[in-house]
């Protein structure tokens, strides 16, 4: 069996948005501590994740934004936050994490197309799928997932890219990104009405957006996106899959209203793998979203990851 890879760095856990922010460094001590104890870090292949070049981000959002996002972040002071949006900052870490986990997933890309790994989890903070072409919100600066997308259209050559979005948010940034570029299906599950309630109704059958009353139970929401991602994924064919992989459906999460357990990440995953084996030659990269309960992020990243290794 080819390896799982497991990309993080240390400095992505230095963009600190503020000690009571939920979107915060613990995030990434918890899964790595969980993985560790769970002895899941044995099975995967650790990569240090490395600054993603300004080019590679570009793809995804103008250059302007790009330079802006940058030059804020160089001019943050110590101790200082620079405000984005009401729930959005930058300090001084938050360049350099942000150019992380815009470059884990491009590298997680490079080593799943050339066949060393067979899989691959990023994780790195702030997460993307928020982050729309020109407007960071949400907690999210660049849109990860969308460079990696675009990185393994333009850099190796893909036709049909899928990105599986199963936060309790909806991937906003990622509709807004892909709605006129049919080589990328953006799928989608998300609470609503709920935050961010943009972009959750644009059209286009390469846009699968479903949306999950608050409350819904894991049965509930594994039928809908059985129902809704399965058939439209099994049409597409995509030759390479990359998951949003947010864990606050969770049951225990502190900003979702969705009762997602364990075992529902665990099926979602084997959903995914199965696939991903049919269409893409079980190529999958999953990088992090959302998450804020620590201890259920930490549990369902393991479920996620321990599914990505066996499935
Ligand atoms: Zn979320």
């Amino acid at each position: 069996m080819k390896q799982v890879g497991y990309f993080t760095h240390s400095d992505c856990m230095s963009h600190n948005m503020g000690h009571m922010h939920p979107e915060s460094p613990m995030r990434l001590e918890a899964i790595n501590a969980q993985l560790q104890a769970q002895g899941l870090m044995l099975d995967l292949t650790q990569f240090a994740a490395k600054p993603a070049e300004l080019n590679l981000i570009e793809r995804a959002h103008p250059r302007q934004y790009v330079h802006e996002i940058e030059q804020t972040g160089l001019d943050v002071e110590d101790g200082d936050l620079i405000p984005l949006d009401g729930d959005t900052s930058m300090g001084p870490g938050s360049l350099r994490a942000a150019l992380l986990a815009a470059g884990a997933g491009c590298q997680a890309v490079d080593y799943v197309m050339a066949g060393d790994l067979q899989r691959a989890f990023c994780a790195t903070r702030p997460p993307g799928h928020h982050a729309e072409k020109s407007l960071a919100m949400g907690f999210c600066l660049f849109n990860n997932v969308a460079v990696a997308a675009l990185h393994a259209i333009e850099q190796h050559g893909l036709e049909r890219v899928a990105i599986i979005d199963f936060d309790v948010h909806h991937g906003n940034g990622t509709v807004d990104i892909f709605e006129n570029d049919e080589r990328v299906m953006v799928c989608s599950s998300f609470q609503h009405p709920f935050y961010p309630n943009r972009h959750f109704d644009t059209p286009g059958e390469h846009l699968v957006l479903t949306p999950i009353r608050a409350g819904a139970s894991g049965s509930e929401f594994r039928n809908k996106f059985e129902h809704d991602f399965f058939p439209a994924l099994d049409q597409f064919k995509p030759e390479l899959i990359l998951i949003s992989a947010g864990f606050d459906a969770h049951a225990l999460d502190p900003l979702g209203e969705l009762n997602l357990v364990e075992d529902d990440y665990r099926w979602i995953t084997a959903l995914i793998s199965d696939i991903s084996k049919r269409h893409s030659q079980s190529r999958i990269v999953s990088v992090l979203e959302g998450g804020y309960h620590l201890e259920a992020l930490s549990h369902s990243v393991c479920a996620h990851i321990e599914t990505l290794l066996h499935d």
